[in-house]
């Protein structure tokens, strides 16, 4: 269980995160409209255009799911379960909480879990690069998973 002092912590750090997507978010529907009153400028390539478009598509896909996931983590702090581990339902570890707020499993499961996404995505798409798609890596917080 956490305490009222590591909620805070939690939630402060939840809803910097949230400003900041919806910050992100507001820069995209600026450079989609700079795009429309750009159309037919001979200066930009229009493959390049389609690519810096496509790009950023994607980009705000990311960022409403990151948005979905933060909003069910400001859920689960309101409702005490935010550091119960979805899988086990142990404990999560606070510092694990603190560096990625929208965890929701304990670094044992998500070790796991890695390990079994790894030998799968080995098969199933030869190396596509990317991964990752779930939590936020978390630039500011420095990164890094000391177990
Ligand atoms: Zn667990």
């Amino acid at each position: 269980m956490l305490t009222e002092k590591e909620r805070d912590l939690l939630r402060e750090a939840l809803l910097a995160e949230k400003q900041r997507l919806l910050r992100n978010a507001q820069d995209g529907l600026a450079f989609s409209m700079n795009r429309e009153r750009n159309i037919g400028r001979d200066s930009i390539d229009e493959s390049m255009e389609e690519e810096l478009f496509s790009t950023e598509l994607r980009l705000r896909d990311r960022e409403k799911f990151l948005l979905s996931k933060i909003v069910s983590a400001l859920d689960r702090l309101e409702q005490n379960t935010i550091d119960a581990c979805e899988d086990c339902g142990e404990p999560i570890a606070f510092k694990r909480l603190l560096a990625r707020p929208v965890t929701t499993l304990c670094i044992d499961c998500k070790e796991e879990r890695e390990r079994e996404e790894l030998s799968q995505s080995d098969m199933a798409h030869g190396g596509a690069g990317g991964g990752g798609d779930g939590e936020i890596t978390a630039d500011e917080a420095g990164g890094g998973e000391e177990g």
